[in-house]
């Protein structure tokens, strides 16, 4: 079992901080979808809410959304692309997970391609937003209610360290197993992937319907929005054996905090597409370029930075990487000190962060709402490279404030 002191740690705000947290996550996922489907933007403004219980709550969203999840489920579980294994975990255990998430994305959006050219109206997908989401809350009401309970029987170093504290509320919130699983299919990481191919399905969504209700005309915001986003998420899919070493698929437990989070991947993202979509808004060619190019860089810097640690960290002796400077450390590990990582300690969250605003710029100054996805994330990111910090303390000891010292800067060169 986990050690007293583990059990005894609460972490964003214990209880009360998780309940606070769920609910706000619930008001501010609604708040996009509901947004995203009326499209009045106006952050301002208060929804004018429908209280019949079937603009909220539809048992064919339910049985859809279900269905949905069980396709990604089964393309998991395809003995397509190549299987790797996560880091090690406790005791020494390592998972195997099956990298085909592109092909899963393939398959996806040649769906709702097909979807279209075969007559089934494209728009219930934007239109039951609600229903959508209801149902999404309420499978991961169930579903972390159930895995609390069958954590009881799982073996000690499947458990989540921060997620056993006996304390029933927070435990369900944060998850007491880290990675649960039926068999060799591994729930977090369909649950996390399946979000990310949600949002590019609701793009696809706004395009196609743009397209055929158009007159001849496509927004060319969408359109760079569209092309952009899906990009970012080929690439994320692309180098899918970094997302086993990520912070989520790693060190979270599967409970309602982070399924919630998963959810709100495709009901949140999307909503700058949507807002185009809705508004029709364009901007010249020359303001375009300009968001490409903060785009491009965002890109750049996120992903040279995450290469080259990942090569280091795969590799610390690699000789092509012998021009870098590095720290040793009493863990035996070291750190990097130029390159990427001497300018400062998150350049991956900084290169995020351009991408993310570049999104947002594509909507125009007109409205707050799009750029709600942005200051969330740096919100995310700052508490994230904290958290992150935390971590690295408690491994480094005395080394990391050592490498603080080396590399000032946080997220932002020479400010932050
Ligand atoms: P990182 O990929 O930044 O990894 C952090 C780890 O890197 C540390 O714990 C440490 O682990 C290692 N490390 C830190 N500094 C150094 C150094 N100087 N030299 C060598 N190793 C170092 O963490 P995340 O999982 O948080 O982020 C992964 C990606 O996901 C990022 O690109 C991030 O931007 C992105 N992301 C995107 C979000 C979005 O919504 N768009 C949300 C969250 C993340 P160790 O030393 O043990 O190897």
């Amino acid at each position: 079992m986990p050690s007293q002191d583990e059990r005894k740690r609460f972490e964003m705000g214990g209880p009360v901080g998780a309940a606070a947290l769920s609910l706000f996550f619930i008001a501010l996922t609604y708040l996009n979808a509901e947004k995203n489907v009326s499209g009045e933007w106006d952050l301002f403004q208060m929804p004018k809410i429908n209280w019949d219980i079937r603009q909220w709550v539809s048992l064919s969203s339910l049985l859809g959304l279900l269905a949905w999840f069980g396709i990604q489920l089964v393309l998991y579980s395809l003995p397509i692309g190549k299987s790797a294994y996560g880091p090690v975990l406790k005791e020494g255990r390592k998972l195997e997970y099956q990298l085909n998430a592109l092909f899963a994305l393939d398959v996806n959006l040649l769906g709702i391609i097909a979807a279209f050219f075969l007559g089934f109206p494209i728009n219930v997908v934007i239109n039951n937003m609600l229903q959508l989401l209801t149902a999404g809350i309420l499978t991961c009401l169930v579903l972390s209610s159930v895995l609390y309970h069958l954590a009881d029987y799982v073996e000690d170093w499947r458990l989540n360290p921060r997620g056993n504290t006996g304390h029933s509320f927070y435990d369900w919130f944060i998850g007491r197993e880290l990675n649960p699983r039926l068999g060799s299919l591994d729930l977090k990481y369909v649950m996390f992937r399946s979000g990310i191919i949600g949002w590019m399905l609701m793009n696809f969504a706004s395009l196609i319907i743009a397209f055929s209700e158009g007159k001849n005309e496509v927004p060319s915001n969408l359109v760079l929005l569209v092309i952009m986003q899906l990009f970012y998420v080929i690439d994320y899919f692309w180098f899918e054996e970094g997302i086993l070493v990520s912070r989520d698929i790693v060190y979270e437990g599967l409970g309602f905090n982070i399924s919630m989070q998963f959810l709100m991947i495709p009901f949140t993202f999307c909503t700058q597409t949507r807002y185009v979509a809705t508004t029709g808004y364009t901007s010249s060619w020359m303001t375009l370029l300009g968001i490409f190019i903060i785009y491009g860089t965002g890109y750049w810097i996120y992903r040279a930075s995450n290469l080259e640690k990942n090569k280091f960290r795969q590799n610390p002796d690699d000789p092509a990487l012998a021009y870098l400077k590095t720290m040793p450390t009493e863990s035996g590990k070291r750190l990097l000190i130029s390159g990427w990582w001497g300018l400062c300690r998150h350049p991956n969250y900084l290169g995020d962060l351009l991408i993310s605003l570049s999104y947002a710029l594509c909507t125009g100054f007109q409205h707050f709402m799009p750029y709600l996805g942005f200051l969330f994330l740096v919100m995310l990111l700052i508490d994230r490279e904290n958290r992150d910090s935390e971590g690295c303390r408690e491994k480094y000891g005395k080394d990391w404030d050592k490498y603080c010292q080396i590399v000032k800067y946080k997220i932002i060169p020479f400010i932050y």
